[in-house]
């Protein structure tokens, strides 16, 4: 085992931290205060990002991407989530489920996506069906050369700035009588689509979730990817690894919480001393560091080993479950360190215990991921 970094990722680092220090960090105050990131600055920070190769850095270089490995791309999503989530995503990686497109529509999406001349956004959740997806009433039913689609998404990150989505929709049942899905890629201009503004969220501002709605939407056959009535199969093939983006984010905030409290601690004076020096306090700082460290150490294995194709559900769900209620634990014990001032928003303490509350239900919830892994320990005894 080797935990060092060669000199191209240590540059790698660099180039992400110089990023999110240079052209990000200082829009954060403008995004809590409005709740709105505008067109213009999304505009100027993508074509950076871009310069700097971070823009798609997880998609194929063969098709324009910059071909980062699972874990050379763990390591960027670790600096950019220092900051906020609607600023870091500017930077965009694309869905990495695209990189299942075949034949017409490699050209059509996965190279758009990678070069950023069109971007995607995913759409599983509907208000009826979040965790169980299969419960998903938004149906495909082919039609000659076409597919009609019906139904409504919402939750949909940034739908509105997207040029197509990646669609999940019932296509038929199992013996079962459970819906079978199967995965599209619909362009948010056709006739028959509508994307409206969704929820105010209390994580994450700036960050815009949508609804879609499809009646009687028409697309062509060839637009389906992967199988027909595989989409389950396909989703959890490729949004394993998304799991570990919110990980790594977690990480990289937990990280900035707890700079924030270690630094407070060191110069905070109370009864005569600095309250570091306090055990109520220093134990704190101590427990904080290592639940990072462990939540690093989990997050890091598991991209290295989607990279050696070894990574489990169970693997993934370890690492989402652990690194994001981490966070929530190490967000709240920072306030708790720097006090009143903790839960002012003149320091960014209080934003990052907000955000830490999605990453608990977004990407699968902890209780989900409780059930993947607690099956995953069962199902071998034939439990
Ligand atoms: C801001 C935002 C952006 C999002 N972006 C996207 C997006 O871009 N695309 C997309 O498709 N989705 C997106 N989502 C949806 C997100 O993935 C869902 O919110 C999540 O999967 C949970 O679904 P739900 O909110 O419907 O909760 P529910 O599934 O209704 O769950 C409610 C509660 O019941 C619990 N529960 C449910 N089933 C079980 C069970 N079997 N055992 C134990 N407990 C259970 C859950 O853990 C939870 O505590 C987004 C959500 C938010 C909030």
């Amino acid at each position: 085992m080797n935990f060092d970094l060669s000199e191209e990722q240590n540059l790698l680092i660099q180039t992400t931290r110089s990023f999110v220090k240079n052209e990000l960090i200082q829009h954060e105050e403008l995004l809590e205060r409005t709740n709105n990131l505008p067109k213009e600055l999304y505009e100027e920070i993508k074509k950076k990002s871009c310069e700097v190769g971070l823009y798609a850095c997880n998609m194929p270089k063969k098709h324009g991407g910059g071909g980062l490995n699972a874990f050379d791309l763990t390591l960027v999503e670790k600096e950019l989530g220092h900051t906020s989530l609607a600023l870091a995503e500017i930077a965009w990686r694309p869905q990495n489920i695209l990189m299942a497109c075949k034949d017409d529509l490699v050209d059509e999406y996965l190279k758009p996506a990678a070069t950023g001349e069109r971007k995607d956004c995913i759409a599983m959740t509907e208000p009826e069906a979040g965790s169980d997806l299969r419960g998903m009433k938004t149906n495909a039913v082919i039609s000659g050369d076409d597919w009609i689609i019906n139904g409504t998404k919402h939750f949909i990150s940034n739908a509105h700035i997207s040029d197509f989505v990646v669609l999940f929709a019932a296509t038929g049942k199992d013996g079962k009588g459970r819906n079978l899905l199967s995965c599209f890629l619909v362009d948010l201009d056709l006739p028959g689509v509508e994307v409206v503004k969704g929820y105010d969220c209390v994580s994450h501002r700036g960050y815009v979730n949508n609804i879609i709605r499809f009646n009687d939407c028409k697309i062509p056959a060839k637009n389906i990817l992967g199988d027909r009535n595989k989409g389950f199969e396909l989703m959890n093939t490729w949004l394993e690894a998304t799991r570990l983006t919110v990980s790594a984010t977690s990480v990289a905030r937990a990280q900035r919480a707890f700079d924030i409290a270690l630094d407070w601690s060191a110069n905070r004076k109370q009864f005569g001393k600095i309250i570091g020096k306090f055990q109520g306090v220093s134990f704190k700082l101590a427990d904080m560091a290592m639940e990072i460290k462990l939540a690093d150490l989990i997050l890091m294995e598991s991209a290295w080993k989607i990279d050696q194709r070894t990574l489990s559900s169970q693997d993934a769900a370890m690492a989402k479950l652990f690194c994001t209620e981490m966070v929530g634990r190490v967000s709240d014990e920072a306030i708790q360190i720097c006090g009143g001032m903790g839960l002012m928003t003149d320091i960014p303490l209080e934003r990052i215990w907000r955000d830490a509350r999605i990453e608990r239900i977004w990407e699968g919830t902890s209780e989900i991921q409780r059930h993947i892994i607690s099956r995953s320990l069962l199902r071998p005894l034939g439990a």
